[in-house]
């Protein structure tokens, strides 16, 4: 049987790639077309990575090793270039680096745990801005039920950038829908996108359903 053999596959144009686990040179070189190139093979360069051929058998390589064998990284936090030579501080080397080929790469441990901080707070906003959200509806529309925080096209969504709010979609189920739920979109600096849409097939029936849930009374 022949071993699994490392190889550092590269794009040439955006300057991407990876190291690429395959029986032959051929067959690596293959996989990164298609995962960089669109599948045109003559775009990418494909050549041996002997010290990452130890990683073969998770096929997961840590960016520092990768670091210390020429490649160069985005801190996922401070978005500092990282190479072998960047200093993030003055006693700072390749093995300070974080993470892996694939995924977040961090230039050292503060950017990974400033970083993770900054996700919490992001976390803790959105859930605090769809229950705002939630219950202003529910104030106006008695009887919905606001949908969570879901994943990809469903169920509710914040977007978070820099800490500030820039959208904020709540969907939601409404007494007498048909063909499916209906939603409170908001966006930050876009005139005349905040408002309550609904499935095409179910307009009237959520027309007639607004107009008989009265506004509530303004103190
Ligand atoms: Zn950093």
């Amino acid at each position: 049987m022949v071993e699994m053999k490392a190889y550092a596959v590269l794009e040439g144009f955006e300057n991407t790639g990876s190291i690429i686990f395959a029986r032959h040179a051929v067959t690596a070189r293959r996989m990164g077309a298609d995962r960089y190139a669109d599948g045109d093979f003559s775009l990418v360069s494909c050549c041996r990575a002997k010290w990452a051929d130890q990683y073969a058998e998770t096929g997961i390589v840590p960016a520092s090793d990768m670091v210390w064998n020429g490649w160069n990284f985005e801190c996922h936090y401070c978005g500092a270039r990282i190479c072998a030579d960047y200093r993030a501080f003055k006693s700072w080397t390749p093995d300070y680096v974080i993470g892996y080929g694939e995924g977040a790469v961090f230039c050292h441990k503060g950017c990974q745990t400033a970083h993770e901080h900054e996700a919490a707070f992001d976390e803790r906003l959105k859930v605090r801005t769809v229950a705002h959200y939630a219950q202003r509806l529910a104030n106006r529309f008695p009887g919905i039920t606001p949908k969570p925080i879901g994943s990809g096209f469903h169920g509710s969504h914040v977007y978070i950038d820099g800490g500030r709010i820039k959208q904020v979609i709540i969907e939601f189920d409404w007494p007498g829908q048909k063909i499916g739920p209906a939603a409170f979109r908001w966006d930050r600096n876009v005139s005349g996108t905040h408002g309550v849409t609904c499935c095409f097939g179910d307009k009237e029936a959520f027309e007639a359903f607004a107009a008989a849930s009265k506004e509530p009374a303004h103190a």
